[in-house]
């Protein structure tokens, strides 16, 4: 059972007046008006243990029942509360001072409940405070979220472009490869029959003693070792056929006439 005593900071002596004073005090203690810092420690807990030790030790026949409870379950109390005779004076005061402390003890009584209430708003507001900061770091999160997938996507898409370019840069290069190479083909031929023309080779034995042979040679694979129409040694089974002069050459005469082509070019 809860000491309403040392609730109220009383002694078991108290008076009725002290306890109203007690009472009073705790009222404007706990008054938010009065500390507004103070109101996020107050509980309705404090509150109603107050306010209930207040209830029962402010009316007489109440407080003599507490009393006796309390005695009864400290039978230490008893000895103190002992000293404490009747007092018969302010039997007799009683009904005036009751009618006062009614009186008092509804101001404060309205008062304490004003109090209260005042502290559940404030508490309220708090609580909305956090609510709505809750909400905006959220809100912030969100947004953070978005603006950093809003930039993954404008990365993705320049690495898109960036490898499309490549590409292209990739698809030029080799078309460009391939002209080059169209080029050096078709100087080839004219540089051939410039030196049939020049040499008078006109029947096929004629141009083929005549030929440079070409670097554009097909390259096919005999099923045996095949014999250069060149040279005349049997090399192997890779032979190069001549677009020129329709001969299968090996791959030592390919290398040797181009290196006399170059030669020649240089020679001009
Ligand atoms: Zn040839
Ligand atoms: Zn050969």
């Amino acid at each position: 059972m809860a000491d309403y005593y040392a609730v109220l900071g009383l002694q078991r002596t108290a008076s009725k007046s002290d306890i109203i004073s007690a009472f009073r005090e705790f009222v404007y203690a706990y008054d938010p008006n009065l500390h507004p810092r103070r109101f996020s420690e107050v509980t309705d807990e404090n509150f109603q243990k107050i306010y209930r030790a207040y209830r029962v030790l402010s009316v007489d026949s109440q407080r003599r029942q507490y009393d006796a409870t309390l005695n009864a379950n400290a039978p230490q109390a008893r000895a103190d509360n002992a000293n404490e005779a009747p007092q018969p004076l302010r039997r007799r005061r009683g009904n005036f001072l009751d009618v006062i402390y009614e009186i008092f003890s509804g101001a404060y009584e309205a008062r304490l409940r004003e109090a209260w209430r005042l502290v559940k708003e404030k508490q309220a507001q708090l609580a909305q405070l956090a609510e709505d900061q809750r909400r905006e770091v959220a809100l912030a999160y969100v947004n953070e979220r978005k603006a950093k997938e809003k930039e993954e996507e404008e990365r993705r898409k320049l690495e898109i472009e960036r490898r499309e370019q490549v590409k292209l840069a990739a698809e030029q290069a080799k078309l460009n490869e391939a002209k080059a190479k169209e080029a050096a083909r078709e100087l080839e031929i004219r540089e051939q029959h410039a030196r049939w023309e020049k040499m008078g080779a006109n029947t096929d034995q004629e141009k083929f003693s005549a030929c440079l042979h070409s670097s554009f040679c097909t390259k096919t694979r005999k099923g045996k070792k095949f014999k250069c129409e060149a040279c005349g040694a049997r090399r192997g089974i890779i032979a190069f056929l001549c677009p020129h002069c329709g001969r299968d050459l090996c791959q030592l005469c390919v290398t040797t006439f181009a290196q006399q082509r170059a030669r020649d070019r240089g020679g001009k």
